[in-house]
């Protein structure tokens, strides 16, 4: 064991056998539905990212209400995962759900916007507080659009992101940072890639402003695109100080700031550039913003809406190579409607960082009390147990603790006891509807979990 891991592999890999064999005993109804499903969706899922859980047969879902999930099985979960995200506000919130329930009788997709989009419209710049607005299905969408917008709008080629950034399916961004020559290299697990991107995406770590200088300084980077905290690799918050720093280096050199707020939108109502008095020229969301609906959005500043609307007016008719059929679709439109009115509020944070402050304070004190060095790091109601002695500052300190089978034994353990985590490191968030009785189960499995290892 090492300080950091202070568990043998041996007892780890005892534990988790004991688990698996205890989670194949208690979901029968799932292990049946495992196999049906086996037959006819590759990888036994409708998407293979379903079988990305620790658990030895996948786990089904028969229901999902507030902050609590039923499996097939029957069993209940408190759900600190929230389809990662996009169920943030909770599961079916009522506002949503009536919505579309009322939205459903009068047409789900028309090609056109409904009546309710104008005033959809100024609930977003109310909202968000950027004056224009496109819609998309999904984050990847719209972070492809607006890298598309970027391009067309500078005539730069270049973009920059963070090292250990994840902006959903979108080639330019799945790239790396060779840490022996810090140059960019494909992302290893990317299929079937063809195009060098490269060649077109600078990676640098993140809170290094001397680096941002750097790859700012040609002039041929189009756009910054980041989230405000790194939320994928770990949760990676920015340092005092950088984000100004940053936002002011983007505006020397003529790159746009793009934000990626579709986890940050955790922090609070807006956002956390909102709350940080951020100013970026960008801002994309997507997941929870519309309660769950799949729905995307992005503004952007009056000054970039013009040079859009420019450089579209100087285009030939055509395909632009932005959007997609179904998008800003009356259901969508019906569900973000409601819940910018009623999610998108200072109660529902208020509510989610009750439950965070408690969750955050169980865990901390746990740790303390055993003289674990291990980390709670918080960002607005998302929080993360970090197996290293600090706050990560960048994705290199991440990779330097990797954990995968300490993070795997916490999970399934959780998961045998009626808590469900983010299945990508040790990620916890809270909605509106968690409770106090949920953190409480929480740590009384963490507490579990711990004597279950000799801690
Ligand atoms: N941006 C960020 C910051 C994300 O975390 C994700 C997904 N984890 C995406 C974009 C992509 O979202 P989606 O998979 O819904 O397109």
């Amino acid at each position: 064991p090492s300080p950091s891991a202070p568990v043998s592999a041996e007892r780890l890999a005892a534990l988790q056998a004991a688990e698996r064999e205890r989670f194949l005993a208690e979901h029968p109804r799932s292990r049946v539905l495992a196999e049906r499903s086996a037959a006819h969706y590759l990888f036994g899922v409708p998407l293979h990212w379903m079988r990305d859980w620790p658990n030895p047969v996948t786990l089904f879902v028969r229901s999902a209400h507030g902050a609590e999930l039923t499996c097939a099985d029957g069993h209940g979960y408190a759900d600190f995962c929230l389809g990662d995200t996009g169920a943030m506000f909770g599961h079916s919130p009522a506002p949503v759900a009536r919505a579309i329930a009322e939205q459903a009788a009068h047409g789900l997709t028309c090609m056109l916007p409904t009546e309710a989009a104008a005033g959809v419209g100024e609930r977003l710049a109310q909202c968000f507080g950027l004056p224009f607005w496109q819609l998309a299905l999904s984050a990847s969408d719209a972070n492809r659009f607006v890298l598309r917008w970027a391009r067309a709008v500078t005539g730069r080629p270049q973009l920059l992101v963070f090292d250990g950034c994840y902006h959903g399916a979108v080639d330019d961004t799945l790239v790396d940072r060779d840490p022996a020559t810090g140059s960019t290299v494909r992302r290893p697990s990317v299929l079937g890639a063809v195009h060098d991107h490269p060649d077109f995406t600078r990676v640098i770590p993140f809170n290094d402003l001397t680096a941002l200088e750097r790859a700012l300084a040609d002039g041929q980077v189009a756009a910054l695109l980041a989230e405000p905290a790194l939320t994928n690799f770990g949760l990676v918050p920015p340092e005092p100080g950088f984000w100004p720093a940053a936002q002011a280096l983007c505006r020397r050199y003529g790159t746009l700031l793009v934000l990626d707020e579709t986890h940050t939108l955790s922090s609070g109502v807006g956002g956390h550039a909102r709350a940080h008095g951020l100013a970026p020229d960008v801002w994309v969301a997507g997941k929870a913003v519309a309660g769950g609906v799949p729905c995307a959005l992005y503004g952007v500043t009056a000054d970039l809406a013009a040079r859009m609307q420019a450089v579209k007016q100087a285009a030939p008719e055509g395909h632009s190579g932005i959007g997609t059929t179904l998008t800003a679709n009356a259901l969508a439109m019906a569900a973000l409607d409601a819940a910018l009115q009623h999610l998108h509020t200072p109660a529902s944070y208020a509510a989610m960082n009750r439950v965070a402050d408690a969750l955050e304070a169980g865990l901390t004190e746990r740790l303390r009390a055993r003289a674990l060095p291990w980390t709670v790091t918080r960002l607005g109601a998302r929080l993360e147990l970090q197996f290293m002695p600090e706050t990560p500052r960048n994705a290199d300190d991440v990779r330097r603790h990797a954990q995968p089978a300490l993070e795997a034994s916490l999970h399934l353990f959780l998961l045998n006891r009626g808590v469900l985590l983010t299945p990508f490191h040790g990620m916890m968030l809270c909605s509106p509807a968690t409770s106090p009785a949920h953190v409480d189960r929480l740590l009384n499995a963490f507490d579990d979990w711990l004597a279950a290892l000799g801690l």
